[in-house]
């Protein structure tokens, strides 16, 4: 799996929970999947339903990488036409 903030890559996910990853989180209305402990501890915060979160001031300003990825795809299907 990848941390969808700054794209560091894990094998197992053994690894990520004993490594403090976050499996999920919401920026705004939108959830992403899975952050690595240095990104969570920058860009999260726990929120008032005790889901993570971006912090205010980050929210809607961070490139997903889980989204760069779709663009890519998408991309990459024009080009093959
Ligand atoms: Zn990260």
């Amino acid at each position: 799996m990848r941390c969808s903030i700054c794209g560091i890559e894990i094998d197992s996910i053994d690894e990520a929970i004993e490594g403090g990853w976050v499996p999920y989180f919401y920026d705004g209305e939108t959830d992403h999947e899975f952050v690595c402990p240095g990104c969570s501890e920058v860009f999260l915060e726990s929120g008032e339903d005790g889901e993570m979160e971006v912090k205010a001031e980050y929210r809607g300003k961070i490139t997903y990488k889980d989204e760069g990825e779709r663009k890519e795809h998408w991309v990459m299907g024009i080009m093959v036409r």
